[in-house]
This record gives structure tokens, sequence and C-alpha cells, in this order.
């Protein structure tokens, strides 16, 4: 129903393109691309800002990530949010079977695309449909939690964290048991992140996340999703950085605020760590161990961001399973996300259980390291 929709609007003449991913075999329905990008977005949404539109499916549910830009008078956010409600309202109304609608708000000439680091966003809003009829009230009122920058207090300083008695990086489990572990790197994405976590509830399955300080930051309420559906949040630098470039001081500050940051958002001690890239040595190695990270490498890469379609993707995964195995995905991947499904599936009938990479590589998935911090409030 969502496809007829979306073909419908393409016969209206908007610039857009259209792309179905076939889903062999899987038994999973048809997961859906679109993208409204230049004046074809604003215009549909009857905006007053520039805008593009991304629209993703699953294969079982669909969600919207707008993008806006404006001329921001500092000061005051009153003005971009009522446009983010404005944004929301209209996708809603455009698609109304979407189950999620996204929308980051961005200075004029800064904004170079979701994957540019290069200008933070001036607002994020998230709002499940189901938040759909109360949102724009909450938000008023100042008790949204699922906005950024929200009327939150300052971060908390991290607690220290004892050091790891070894600094090897792990590549793969003990192989002991048929147990392997997804990670998906870059998070979170506000198109991907929440199709990814659908999925993974859908099947039962808990992974690990290797987050991006920064984007963590910005889209902080699908870091809390993360721990509440019971993933790991791992850390993956705050800025993305080639480590191995970096000053000891530098690595230092990367980790630190990072893991700082990710126990504020989950209440939960980060001891995890993957480094950008794969770019390892002695001196990033002993900077992770001194936090407390264990650092997290891989035993199968699936070369999602090496644009594989995702049937290669799934049958690459096929034929690597091994007990104890660490797959390398990433979160912002469309082949990622359409060969999950069967990459779960035939896990699953082989066996295999799925878990966490602490869940993986400790016989009690507990956080052993972990001292209970309660999560601050929402704001
Ligand atoms: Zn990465």
């Amino acid at each position: 129903m969502v496809v007829r929709r979306w073909r419908a609007l393409l016969a209206t003449g908007a610039v857009l393109l259209l792309s179905l991913t076939p889903m062999a075999r899987t038994g999973v329905p048809t997961p859906a691309t679109l993208d409204l990008v230049g004046p074809a977005a604003q215009q549909r949404l009857h905006l007053s800002a520039a805008a593009s539109l991304r629209l993703r499916s699953n294969g079982f549910v669909s969600m919207a990530f707008v993008a806006l830009t404006i001329r921001h008078t500092p000061g005051s956010i009153e003005a971009e949010e009522a446009l983010a409600v404005q944004a929301v309202n209209a996708a809603y109304q455009v698609f109304p079977d979407l189950a999620e609608v996204d929308v980051a708000l961005f200075e004029a000439g800064q904004y170079l695309g979701f994957a540019s680091r290069a200008a933070p966003p001036l607002l994020t809003l998230s709002v499940p449909a189901q938040q759909r009829p109360i949102f724009a009230w909450a938000l008023r009122r100042g008790t949204y939690p699922r906005v950024w920058p929200a009327h939150a207090p300052d971060l908390m300083a991290p607690a220290p964290i004892a050091p790891l008695p070894t600094r090897r990086p792990i590549w793969r489990g003990a192989g002991t048991t048929q147990a392997a572990a997804l990670t998906f790197d870059d998070a979170p994405h506000p198109l991907y992140t929440p199709l990814l976590l659908d999925l993974l509830r859908r099947y039962g399955v808990p992974a690990t996340f290797f987050v991006i300080g920064q984007n963590a930051e910005h889209y902080p309420y699908f870091v809390r999703d993360m721990v509440k559906a019971g993933h790991q949040v791992g850390n993956h630098t705050y800025s993305h950085a080639l480590l191995k470039t970096l000053t000891a001081g530098e690595v230092r500050s990367e980790l630190a605020r990072t893991s700082g940051l990710l126990r504020h958002l989950t209440g939960q001690d980060i001891t995890a760590f993957r480094p950008p890239g794969g770019g390892l040595n002695a001196a990033v190695l002993g900077a992770a161990a001194a936090q407390g990270l264990r650092t997290v490498m891989w035993s199968h890469d699936a070369g999602d961001y090496l644009k594989a379609d995702a049937q290669s993707l799934q049958k690459a995964f096929a034929h690597h399973l091994h007990p104890g195995q660490i797959t390398l995905l990433h979160d912002k991947v469309d082949s990622t996300l359409g060969a999950l499904p069967a990459m779960i599936q035939a896990a699953q009938a082989r066996g295999y259980a799925l878990r966490t990479v602490d869940g993986l590589l400790s016989p009690e998935p507990a956080r052993r390291l972990a001292g209970h911090h309660p999560a601050p409030a929402a704001p």
C-alpha cells in the first residue's frame, strides 16, 4: 500500500527516485526507497523552508527523515521547533502509513548531507506514530523526550572505570558455543537506526551498536532506544577520528568524551570500543584499556560500506558463519537493511544464538565491569 502511494506521487512529476530492492526467498516483504530532493520536498510538504525528504522501509514498516535548512536567529529555538512540528505533521499527512518521522534543522548553507560532520544540526526531533497526537503539546511544555537540544542538565563527568589488565584486541568469541554477534558501526542515524531497531525487535535479536559520540549527542533518544531494547552500546570515538593520526591527548579525549556521554544517556558503563576504519596501534590499544574499554574488532567484514547488494551480503554472511563470529556492519546502508532478515534467519536456522558482543564474550552476559548508574530522568 505504501509503495502504491509512492508510485502515485511519482506520477505527479515530483523530482524523486524510487528503487525497489527484491528480497528473494526470504519471505520478507520488499523494502522500498524514496528520496524527494530540492524544491520537490518543500512543495510536496508545503513547507516554508528548503527541505529534503528520504523514506525507507525495512520490509515491515516505513520511516521518513526530513532535513530542513533555515536562516537561524541565535537566542531562540521556538521558531525552529514550530517548523519541525510543521514538517512532522506534513510528512504524516502525505504518507499516513509511516511508523516514524524524524526531522533535523540545519543552518542554511552548512548542511552537506547527514554523513557530513561539519555542521551540527540546530534541532532534531523524532516522532514515532504513536506519539503523533501529543508530541507538539509535550514539546511546548518542555516535556517531550525525543528532541535535541532538550532542556536537560549538563553532562555529568564520567565516573572512573577500572583499567583493563590486557590491551589485546578481540577479533572473535571463544567459539565453544553456536553463538555469534552482529555489530553496527557509526550509529545512530535518524533514518536507518529506527528501522534496524524495528527489525532486531521483530526477530528477537540483541546486537551491538558502535556509536559516534557526536551523532549520539544530536540524536540521543536513539541511543536510549538501543539500551531499552536490550542492545549493547559501544564507543566509536566522538568525531569518527582516525586515531592513529592523533596525539595521545586527543585519543584519550575522543574516547573519554564518548564514554562519558554514552553513560550519561544510558546509565551504563561503556566497556566496548571499536576504532574508526579499524585503525589501531599500541598507543590506541593502551588508551582504550586505560579507560576500561575492550577493543572489539571483527572476524567477518560484511563489506556493506563497499556498496555490496543485499543478496551478496547475506550469501557472504552465511558462507563465513562460524562459532564466535563477530560481524562488522554499518547502520546507514540500504543493502544492510535489506540483507538483515535473511542473515538472521540463516543464523537461526543453523542453531546460532545471536548475542551482543558482551554476551558473546562473557559466560555471564551482564556487564561485569559495570556499577549501576541510574539514567537521568528524561527532560
Ligand atoms: Zn565507523
